[in-house]
């Protein structure tokens, strides 16, 4: 049976923390009555350097539910991308799969049991889509669907109108820590991990209590973050920019040439003109050369991984976890 772990990244969430343990409590008391996860399945809270009572409410529920609730206390404030990264990595060692969410309640508990069905299907990662943004404003609704539309322009391979209600399992998460890199933007790695995923949909909800912790200042530096992580498709706009500047000075030169010969110009216009086009359109060509290269320098020190071996097929026993059957036998 595979033991679940529900990472949940908390920051200054006493309003809602006992909230979402009782809930998330029940999910997995659901699951396990079914049969379908571990008995000794657990939350893990991870608390991003709060202000508040909330690490005192996980202690507490630790207290009172041992096994079921689990906590992380992170030294400062990190942000929800590493949060919940270091959430994910704690907790893989602990589990067979895990599953993130917000401590907020927003997104849909009852589909978690979906998840972990196709968890069993055969599913690697299993992503949590929103089915619309009714709940949302006119202004968050249409800000995000702009920000998918641009990662998808930017060549960002992104599951749109998912945010980071995942199922992972354990080989995925273990995949996923190999990304070395300090830049996070979870939605954007994912994709690149491989194997066979899915997706359910769901209702996003209003918040069950307490404020938003993404303002818009750090909703444009995540958008931001997202793009300029994983494309640089930026600098190569500056080249083809500086090329199309370059032709225009083709045409500069037949113009002014033209207007010369015909007179009607003062002295020193024509090349004047000629000239600043020209240049102007190379320095843009060679900005765009030089950041081409960096381009190059940025994508290698990330040390990605180049790619994932999900099974091999040989006559040689392979070193455990090394042959995809980390997930235990009885599945
Ligand atoms: N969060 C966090 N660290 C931060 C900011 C947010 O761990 O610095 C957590 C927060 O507690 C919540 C989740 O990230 O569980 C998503 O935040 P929130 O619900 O405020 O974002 P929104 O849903 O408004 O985009
Ligand atoms: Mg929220």
């Amino acid at each position: 049976m595979d033991r679940l772990a529900i990472v949940v990244p908390c920051y200054n969430e006493e309003e809602v923390l006992k909230l979402a343990s009782k809930a998330l409590r029940d999910v997995l008391e659901d699951l396990v009555q079914k049969g379908k996860v571990a008995e000794d399945s657990f939350i893990l809270f991870v608390n991003d350097g709060s202000r508040d009572r909330t690490w005192e409410l996980i202690e507490e529920e630790h207290a009172a539910y041992p096994v079921r609730v689990q906590g992380v206390k992170l030294a400062g404030n990190v942000g929800h991308q590493f949060a919940l990264t270091a959430g994910l990595v704690t907790a893989k060692d602990m589990s067979d799969v895990t599953i993130s969410i917000d401590a907020d309640l927003q997104d849909d508990v009852d589909v978690i049991e979906e998840m972990v069905d196709k968890f069993h299907a055969g599913n690697d990662i299993v992503y949590g889509v929103r089915k619309e943004r009714r709940t949302d404003t006119f202004f968050k609704r249409t800000s995000a669907q702009a920000f998918y539309k641009l990662m998808h322009l930017m060549g960002v391979k992104t599951v749109y109108n998912h945010a980071d209600f995942r199922l992972m399992s354990r080989r995925a998460v273990e995949e996923f820590s190999k990304y070395k890199e300090t830049n996070l933007f979870l939605r954007g790695m994912m994709p690149l991990i491989g194997y066979r995923t899915d997706s359910v949909y769901y209702d996003r909800k209003e918040r069950a209590a307490g404020e938003s912790k993404y303002p818009l200042k750090k909703m444009l530096a995540l958008a931001f973050n997202g793009i300029s992580s994983f494309s640089v498709k930026p600098i190569s706009l500056i080249l083809s920019l500086g090329l199309f500047v370059i032709f225009i000075s083709v045409i500069m030169l037949i113009y002014a040439l033209f207007s010369y010969f015909s007179g009607h110009v003062v002295a020193g216009w024509t090349s004047l003109i000629v000239s600043v086009w020209f240049l102007g359109g190379l320095q843009l060509l060679a900005i765009g050369m030089v950041g081409l290269y960096i381009g190059k320098i940025y994508m290698e020190v990330k040390q990605r991984p180049r790619y994932n071996i999900e099974k091999i097929l040989s006559g040689e026993e392979l070193p455990s976890g090394q042959d995809g059957s980390t997930r235990g036998e009885d599945r």
